[in-house]
């Protein structure tokens, strides 16, 4: 599988963990190569109880590999509610990052 943003191939695997790190965009398990992940408009799918990024998404269900949280792809009830979700690709900890840079708190 590619990377999804750039469509890099994973090379061959080197000793020990991956480089690539594996996330859940649109509720589809995607991969994200070294490069675009200093990137900070991923557009990653977020856990919506600790807002990690780390999800695997497997037969309908994603999970939070942070909290294992569990929850139905293509729901139709969002954690959202009625209020406006966040920007997509904003974790909590990149949006917290532009918080400080930005001076806001
Ligand atoms: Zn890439
Ligand atoms: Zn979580």
């Amino acid at each position: 599988m590619p990377c999804y943003r750039c469509g890099a191939r994973q090379t061959d695997p080197v000793r020990g963990a991956s480089p690539w790190q594996r996330g859940v965009r649109n509720e589809s398990q995607v991969l994200i190569c070294p490069d675009c992940q200093r990137l900070h408009d991923l557009d990653l799918d977020a856990c919506g109880t600790c807002g990690s990024t780390a999800l695997i998404c497997r037969l309908g269900e994603v999970e939070c590999r942070s909290c294992g949280a569990v929850w139905m792809a293509r729901s139709d009830t969002p954690l959202s509610g009625s209020t406006a979700p966040p920007p997509p690709g904003l974790s909590a900890e990149v949006e917290a990052a532009l918080n400080r840079v930005l001076g806001r708190t």
